[in-house]
């Protein structure tokens, strides 16, 4: 069976590379057929890991293909994720896989919600890839890749061993809405405010009063939507990754950086949207929230 991978970026890149060179058949989805033809100019994906650089000639379609969809990674931006999933949601075979391997939280249900006779398994990665190119991706941080389905926990899929042969790194959780959410709070956490200060995640730690206030409203918010467990030791995980990522520049300021779209809406916006359900008022997330959309404004930026 054929994986299909909508959004080849950075990471959907990055999978769909390492899928082909284990001999797993894998097409990559464009959104139309001029980025097709631009593909195949080029000849394929190219993978630059450490010093070396290779070109996989990974097959490609676009999105009005016909053939049926069994297992189809989803790896595009969350605020693309629902218009990508509805550009080939007539092609998903009954019961096929689909994985979403977007950051943050909202967009999944509403993929899903588009999607109802598939089954979405949600994922949570380390990973670290970007593009030097438009068919040119750098792994650059190892990492890994939690799956899980809150729908039907205990049921792993068969293809998980297609991932360790492709040598991608992941592995089935019970608990990927733990997963999830803990991610949010330390993305919260950390990635508006090295936009705001504009520096790399270590400066942040001359910013440890505020760090902390913001981890004690994470931590309510965690408890009134269930996660009381995700809410143990924030603090003090997100002060042990500034310092193990002290020279990073966070996703989000590298996106601010590049005049890139931010995926806000899905992490901070996501908090307080889920704050409001929950009649929690949250003033530190909040007044965080009005900076960063006035930061982003100034910069021409989109602000959700
Ligand atoms: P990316 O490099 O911007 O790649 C996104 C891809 O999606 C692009 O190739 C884009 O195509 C494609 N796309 C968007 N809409 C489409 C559509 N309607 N039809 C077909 N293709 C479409 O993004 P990324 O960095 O891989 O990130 C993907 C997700 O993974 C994000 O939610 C991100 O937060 C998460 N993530 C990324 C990393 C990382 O290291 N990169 C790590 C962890 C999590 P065009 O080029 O044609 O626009």
């Amino acid at each position: 069976m054929s994986w299909h991978i909508l959004g080849a970026g950075s990471l959907g890149g990055l999978w769909g590379a390492r899928l082909f060179r284990a001999g797993i058949p894998v097409r990559l989805i464009f959104r139309d057929r001029v980025r097709l033809a631009q593909y195949r100019q080029v000849g394929g994906l190219r993978l630059r890991e450490g010093d070396d650089t290779s070109l996989y000639p990974l097959a490609a379609e676009t999105a009005q293909d016909a053939v049926p969809i069994r297992r189809l990674l989803l790896a595009c931006k969350a605020y693309d994720a629902e218009e990508a999933i509805a550009s080939i949601a007539p092609r998903l075979a009954s019961g096929a896989d689909v994985i979403l391997l977007q950051n943050g939280m909202g967009s999944q249900d509403a993929v899903s919600a588009r999607i109802p006779r598939a089954r979405t398994i949600l994922a949570s990665s380390t990973e670290g890839a970007f593009r030097d190119d438009t068919f040119s991706v750098v792994h650059a941080g190892q990492g890994h890749t939690w799956l899980g389905d809150p729908t039907h926990p205990g049921e792993p899929p068969a293809w998980l061993n297609e991932l360790s042969e492709a040598g991608i790194p992941a592995q089935w959780t019970d608990d990927i809405l733990g997963q999830l959410w803990r991610k949010l709070a330390i993305n919260c956490a950390i990635n508006p405010l090295t936009v705001l200060y504009d520096c790399r995640n270590g400066e942040l730690n001359a910013h440890t009063a505020e760090i902390q206030s913001v981890c004690e409203e994470l931590c309510e918010l965690l408890r009134h939507t269930g996660q009381t467990e995700k809410a143990s030791g924030l603090y003090e995980a997100v002060l042990a990754i500034i310092d193990a990522t002290a020279a990073n520049t966070s996703s989000m300021l590298q996106d601010v950086r590049s005049g890139r779209r931010t995926e806000i809406r899905f992490l901070l916006g996501h908090a307080l949207e889920e704050a409001h359900r929950h009649s929690l008022k949250l003033a530190r997330l909040e007044s965080l929230h009005i900076r960063l959309s006035e930061q982003l404004a100034t910069r021409g930026l989109p602000i959700d």
